[in-house]
């Protein structure tokens, strides 16, 4: 798909889907943050709840067996599919057994990855959603839009037009929410009674015993699995767990993740055939128990070899609980219909998708993981929800044809880059080099690149919108100045090395000299030294391998330091988590482990000497003005925010502070023209949290960038405002 074709589809679907998306989204993800902030087992229930699933996937063979073994004990089937085709096949073989005519189905993932539905109406059965979400779409014949949600992405008003629409109503159904569940669930309710079959999924299943755990907030899959004669279970074989007792963190954690409720409105054990009669309504009188027959379809289509796959393995560690979705910006303005594959949506879609579809299903909604990170501490089995999507961003980039425009940025990349790699990612992904060449001679290239022909050429070629104003260069860099700054501490008892960023150094100095002037007025010596970019920069274009030969730069340029006993001071946020997050991923554990112990956030590091009895009033301070203060997704990640608001307000300042996830810029994404517009809504968010006028600061430079977009005004970094000069 070409830019401008996805783009068209993202300002489609975020005209029909945006607005209902959010308003779920961001409730959902309210109540979920209210209900985490008092709850105090949250961390100690994610690592039992990681601990369990990470060992159930290691010994998924063995718990195979054992589960078959206690399913078959308790007189039921199990049938280990080995792909959509082959549990169709099964299903609709089960069907065909009974002389069944009619399925109904509650809410399953697992079946839409099958397409199950298709399957079994083109045989010729009738199938019923009884899920009130999966029936609206059921009914509308669209996709679902959430993994929890299916049909998030509609209001009530166009619920209610679409039942006026379809079924033939005395009185037309108002928007109400109440009088359009009750119709559903009357006629679903009727549609169980009618079944043959009824299927459910499966939110886990206790090997020990053969029992299916149903997490519901609808009474419906209870009674979808129990009401007919026939039961059949559809779930993928990564939702093996081992005993009942495993059960306690995963359902106390998908509700509060997933929903913000301490538990579903449901929780249903079965341990199926269950020994009784059952109620057979058109001949009004009980049928008999041996006519009970239950049939659990185990999936694997691409998981056992999701579970050989050492970096998406951990894709198997979800429970789908769709808080990744809720959190995520870009999510939020778009929902499950732009950012979403075959099946699968949201974060943790693109490791689905990788998984049981394969990469290309992957490819389109890939890039709108802007790594942001913000899904992170919501996810209830700590995946790393931005780290799987890196890697899968990596694997489609090597599987792509190089671009036509490839020769122009040609060795600007190494050459263990693929030659597929996108122009576009090539140029964000090496923005040091085009910074390093540029200030050779800054005011030419700045001249160049404010030029407009020169702007649409590269929105053209590269993909840059020309509606975003690119940073200028300084004349002088931080690190040259910093060369001929007079150290007034030296031989001070502390010494630290002030890390000159990309940003920082090439464009913005300025905040590094405010950032040096802070630190030496309360008697720390600065150092900066060259050192190379992070490797944020190509991480975020999936160039894992550039970012890596990065990393080990950086390390190299900074072991001395760290030998030294010299704290390591960051200022821009994205960083800093690259230094205490994705370092142990691309460096040596011990390499890594230094860098992160000796690395802190330039707010946390003054608030830590403030705290040890360095002066405030070294610094300038504030006599109450009023201030907005925006931070950074991956410094609120880190929980980094809070050291800058106490350092603000001690030193005076009256702030206020914005709450959205994400300011929609996320370093290069904001300036890719097919996800310009995206961008543009998620800060829609942000603007109305914006005062009209009144100074703003950020921490992040993107996030600066963003919301002078929308005030107009300079946004600087915080520690302007401390600069003593
Ligand atoms: S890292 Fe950010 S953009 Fe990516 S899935 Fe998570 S919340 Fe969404
Ligand atoms: S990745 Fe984590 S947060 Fe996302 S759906 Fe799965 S379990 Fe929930």
């Amino acid at each position: 798909m070409s830019r401008s074709e996805k783009a068209e589809k993202i300002r489609r679907v975020m005209e029909a889907d945006g607005e209902s998306v959010a308003n779920s989204t961001l409730a959902k993800t309210a109540r979920t943050d209210e209900i985490l902030e008092s709850f105090e087992p949250y961390e100690e229930l994610r690592e039992e709840a990681r601990r369990i699933k990470e060992d159930a996937i290691e010994t998924l063979p063995k718990r195979i067996d054992e589960l078959t073994e206690a399913v078959e004990e308790n007189g039921g089937h199990v049938y280990l599919a080995q792909d959509a085709e082959d549990a169709n096949r099964y299903i609709e073989g089960v069907m065909a057994d009974r002389g069944a005519e009619h399925l109904a189905k509650s809410k399953s993932m697992t079946t839409e990855e099958l397409e199950l539905n298709d399957h079994l109406e083109a045989a010729g059965y009738e199938v019923t959603e009884t899920d009130l979400g999966e029936f609206i779409i059921q009914v509308a014949d669209e996709k679902p839009s959430h993994i929890t949600g299916p049909a998030m992405h509609r209001s009530t008003e166009s619920i209610a037009e679409l039942f006026n629409d379809r079924f033939d109503l005395e009185e037309p159904l108002s928007a109400d929410p109440q009088e359009l569940t009750a119709f559903a669930r009357e006629r679903v309710g009727d549609r169980i009674r009618d079944a043959d079959v009824g299927l459910t999924g499966a939110n886990f299943v206790v090997t020990e015993t053969g029992t299916i755990c149903l997490v519901t907030n609808e009474g419906n899959a209870r009674k979808t699995a129990v009401t007919p004669p026939a039961h059949i279970a559809v779930t993928g074989v990564e939702k093996l767990v081992p005993t009942v007792s495993d059960l306690q963190p995963f359902v106390e954690l998908i509700a509060k993740t997933g929903t913000g409720q301490d538990l579903t409105s449901y929780l249903s054990l079965l341990t199926p055939p269950v020994e009784t009669d059952w109620v057979d309504f058109d001949a009004g009188e009980y049928g008999p128990s041996e006519d009970r027959s239950f049939h659990l379809v185990l999936l694997d289509n691409g998981r056992m070899a999701m579970r050989e796959d050492d970096e998406l393995r951990e894709t198997l560690y979800c429970i789908r609980c769709g808080a990744c979705s809720n959190t995520c910006a870009n999510f939020q303005s778009t929902g499950g219909h732009a950012f979403g594959g075959e099946t699968y949506s949201g974060g943790i879609g693109t490791g689905w998708e990788a998984g049981v579809h394969g990469l290309d299903s992957a490819a389109e909604m890939n890039d709108l993981c802007t790594g942001c990170s913000r899904c992170v501490n919501k996810c209830p089995v700590k995946i790393d929800i931005p780290w799987i999507n890196t890697i899968v961003r990596d694997r489609l980039n090597r599987s792509n044809e190089p671009d036509s425009f490839d020769f122009l940025v040609d060795g600007l990349t190494p050459d263990d880059e693929p030659a597929g790699l996108d122009i576009q990612k090539r140029l964000f992904g090496n923005i040091e080099t085009m910074a390093k060449l540029g200030s050779l001679t800054p005011r030419l290239a700045n001249a160049t690149l404010g030029f407009g022909p020169v702007q649409k050429l590269l929105e053209r070629v590269a993909g840059v919108d020309s509606r975003r104003q690119l940073p200028t260069l300084a004349e002088e860099t931080l690190v040259e100045w910093a060369s001929r700054h007079h150290n007034p501490n030296l031989g001070a008892d502390r010494e630290v090395v002030l890390y000159p960023d990309l940003y920082t150094n090439y464009f913005s100095p300025e905040r590094g000299k405010a950032a040096v002037r802070a630190l030496e007025a309360l008697g720390v010596a600065v150092r900066i030294p060259s050192v190379p970019e992070s490797g944020r920069a190509p991480l975020s274009q999936g160039m894992i391998d550039t970012a890596d030969e990065k990393a080990s730069e950086v390390y190299a340029a900074l072991a001395e330091h760290i030998d030294a006993g010299r704290d390591i001071v960051v200022i821009e946020p994205s960083d800093l988590a690259m230094f205490r997050g994705e370092y142990e991923r691309l460096l040596p554990e011990r390499a890594a482990d230094r860098i992160a112990d000796a690395s802190y956030e330039l707010f946390e590091y003054l608030y830590g000497l403030l705290e040890n009895g360095a002066e405030l009033d070294a610094l300038s301070t504030s006599d109450g003005e009023v201030l907005t203060y925006h931070s950074h997704c991956q410094q609120r990640t880190l929980g980094l925010d809070a050291y800058t608001t106490a350092v603000l307000e001690r030193a005076g300042y009256e702030l206020s502070t914005t709450d959205v996830e994400c300011c929609g810029m996320a370093g290069s994404f904001g300036y890719k023209s097919e996800y310009y517009e995206l961008s543009m809504d998620v800060a829609s968010r942000l603007d109305k949290q914006l005062p009209d006028g009144g100074p703003v600061v950020a921490s992040g430079t993107s996030c600066g960038e963003q919301i002078a977009a929308l005030t107009a005004d300079a946004v600087p970094h915080p520690i302007t405002l401390l600069d003593p000069r």
